[in-house]
């Protein structure tokens, strides 16, 4: 579908950087998901590829190799890799959110180091927040990561990692305070975890219902001993409001990821709609399939719209929490919306796995939940508006 409406919003860069994008994810990724996907295989084979489009590196500082490109850039990249398949655009997130958080908060040494090998494709990265007994209330993480002569001795089990295990470094929320409370006023900070970090293991695999391809792991500190030059930038206990600027852009790759999965669906229905006959003429000459598809394309272009804005207010303001809130919530519950209609409009053939409808909906059955639960992002939004107003 060539999105002709929002095109005319955009800068002429962006629309040759989509086009470049959807020319990869047409080529190499939608002729494979579905079968990637079943067989749950991380797709080792495209990391090269998505290297050599920069994807690494669109978070990055020019200076480490990067493109440190702009939130509309960032929100349409992850927009058309979703559209193929949404492992793929959890495999560039991950990295990018590890390459971001150290190309904004890391040492010289930090950056030296570590970017222009994530920006590569030769180091992966993830982000680890989620304990056992937390994850939207991050203040409460119990994992501590306690200072002993130039190192960090770090106790504690994180859970639901994306990514996990390839992550190096998996960029991780600890406390390096506990006597601090709330400990996100200064007691939490974020360290840098290799492979080879002694006292690190990770726990089985958690099977899920949908985001196949990566694996969501267990990562397990036993007296892990970590140098004390891996602190991120340096500095204890700015951890928290590190992650929650990370946060905030992981909202807007949530907007377009669902956005692009969205669109997938979409054009699945409208093929769809063309060719299958019922009473003597194309479905798609029905008026109840016409209403479905006419709303689902709404809903896309709103969702997208409602990304872009996001992007461009945190491109003028720094960050944009509610902007970022409102269309994460709203893209991420359209899109499991519009997976459930297109395949109706599919009727007996959406729910077979022929067609990818049936993977879409188990994918984007998780956006309303990561990165910030939707009900917490209301609560967000709320706040925002009773203090400042529309
Ligand atoms: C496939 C997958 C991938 C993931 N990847 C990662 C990852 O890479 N890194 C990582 O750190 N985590 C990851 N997670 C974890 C995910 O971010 C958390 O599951 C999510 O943040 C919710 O936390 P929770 O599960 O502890 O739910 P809880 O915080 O226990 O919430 C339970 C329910 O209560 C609601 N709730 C909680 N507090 C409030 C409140 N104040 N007001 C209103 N409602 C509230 C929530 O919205 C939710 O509906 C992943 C999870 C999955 C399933």
């Amino acid at each position: 579908m060539a999105s002709r409406h929002i095109t005319a919003g955009l800068t002429e860069e962006h629309v040759a950087l989509r086009g470049m994008v959807r020319e990869f994810v047409d080529a190499w990724v939608m002729p494979t998901a579905s079968e990637r996907e079943e067989k749950d295989e991380y797709p080792d084979d495209l990391i090269p590829k998505l290297a050599e489009l920069g994807m690494f590196g669109i978070t990055v500082s020019e200076e480490y190799g990067g493109s440190d490109m702009d939130y509309v850039s960032y929100g349409l990249i992850f927009e058309e890799l979703a559209r193929g398949w949404m492992a793929l655009a959890s495999l560039v997130y991950t990295t990018s959110s590890g390459g971001y958080l150290i190309s904004s908060f890391g040492t010289e040494e930090q950056k030296a180091r570590l970017l222009p090998d994530i920006v590569a494709g030769k180091r992966m990265s993830g982000i680890a927040l989620t304990e056992p007994s937390t994850g939207s209330d991050l203040k409460e993480i119990k994992l501590t990561a306690r200072r002993e002569g130039d190192n960090y001795i770090v106790n504690g089990t994180k859970i639901f990692i994306t990514h996990g295990k390839h992550a190096n470094p998996l960029v991780t929320l600890v406390n390096t305070d506990p006597s601090i409370k709330p400990a996100h006023r200064g007691g939490i900070s974020l360290l840098l975890i290799e492979h080879d970090t002694p006292g690190l293991s990770y726990g089985a695999d958690f099977k899920k219902m949908g985001h196949r391809g990566l694996e969501l792991c267990e990562v397990i500190f036993e007296n892990a001993v970590v140098p004390a030059s891996n602190l991120l930038g340096g500095v204890e206990g700015k951890g928290f409001y590190q992650m929650m600027g990370a946060l905030d852009r992981g909202r807007i790759y949530m907007a377009g990821a669902s956005t692009g999965m969205a669109r997938a669906s979409l054009e699945v229905a409208l093929d769809y709609a063309k060719q299958r006959e019922t009473f003597g003429k194309p479905i798609g000459e029905h008026q109840a399939i016409q209403h479905k598809l006419a709303d689902m394309a709404i809903k896309v272009e709103a969702a997208r719209l409602l990304y872009i804005n996001a992007a461009l207010k945190t491109e003028a303001e720094g960050r944009a929490s509610a902007a970022s809130g409102m269309a994460k919530i709203y893209a991420t519950e359209m899109g499991v919306e519009v997976a459930y209609e297109a395949m109706r409009v599919l009727g007996g053939y959406g729910y077979i796995k022929e067609f990818p409808l049936e993977r879409i909906l188990r994918d984007q059955a998780l956006m309303p939940i990561g990165e910030g639960t939707n009900e917490i992002l209301r609560g967000v939004v709320a706040k925002e508006i009773l203090a400042n107003g529309l």
